[in-house]
């Protein structure tokens, strides 16, 4: 019992500091704050107007880097989603592919409100995908439009396999024609190596950045004008680093 008895008073004191840590975190508590740093709040219209293309890239840079680090912003994203119940002003747009892996807001670390994310597999650039990446251009107000390839891409080695079985299959590759056109190898077996697969990733990437240029118009004039940037970008998995590619 002499032994014990310090191994139950430390199980107690344990406990103790376990239900003050649960305290201290309740969302939007000020004690919270204090342990977290001040928290990161959604963009306000002024605050949008404010930003250019430059700073918006050095903003999602920032928060790649914080992801990266393991140490995202302190944010509480249940209050964020009722403060911007009646709109929010988001700084940049990121196409990117449907991969459960690839959360734009994730790798980029922005809250609720920042990003207009347009997910579709293998970040391809279609009829929809253009539509959407100019209503946030220009009613959402965004300064940057980011297509986000990432390395280990499935849609993007189905589509170099070539194998037909899906009908999904077929118009991707229908999709990621052009890029595969740019990287192509008459050896078909090269065309399974990982290197070719990576090469189609980032020639997708650039096409896609390419294309969205070439056919809006509104976004076209927004970039000459300096007041919208287009760039492409990669995310390497294994790291969850962003390399931005202009
Ligand atoms: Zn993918």
């Amino acid at each position: 019992m002499r032994l014990l008895a310090p191994v139950v008073r430390l199980a107690i004191a344990a406990s103790l500091v376990l239900v003050s840590a649960c305290a201290s975190s309740v969302p939007g508590s000020s004690a919270a704050v204090e342990a977290d740093g001040p928290r990161r709040m959604p963009l306000t219209r002024e605050r949008q107007v404010a930003i250019t293309p430059d700073e918006a890239l050095r903003m999602l840079r920032a928060g790649n880097e914080r992801f990266v680090a393991g140490s995202p912003a302190y944010r509480n994203e249940y209050l964020d989603l009722k403060a911007t119940r009646d709109g929010a002003y988001p700084f940049a747009a990121v196409l990117t592919c449907t991969d459960a892996r690839t959360s734009p807001e994730r790798v980029f670390d922005q809250g609720i409100g920042d990003i207009v994310a347009v997910r579709v597999a293998g970040n391809v650039v279609d009829a929809d995908v253009l539509g959407s990446l100019e209503y946030a251009v220009a009613f959402a107000g965004v300064k940057l439009i980011v297509v986000l390839g990432h390395d280990g891409c499935d849609a993007v080695r189905q589509a170099c396999a070539g194998d037909g079985r899906e009908d999904a299959d077929g118009q991707l590759r229908e999709a990621l024609g052009a890029a595969l056109a740019r990287a192509d190898s008459a050896d078909i077996v090269q065309r399974s190596e990982p290197g070719f697969v990576s090469r189609v990733e980032r020639e997708n990437v650039y096409l896609s950045v390419r294309r969205v240029l070439a056919r809006s118009p509104s976004i076209r004039e927004r970039v000459r004008s300096g007041r919208v940037a287009v760039i492409g970008a990669m995310l390497d998995g294994g790291t969850g680093v962003v390399r931005f590619e202009p």
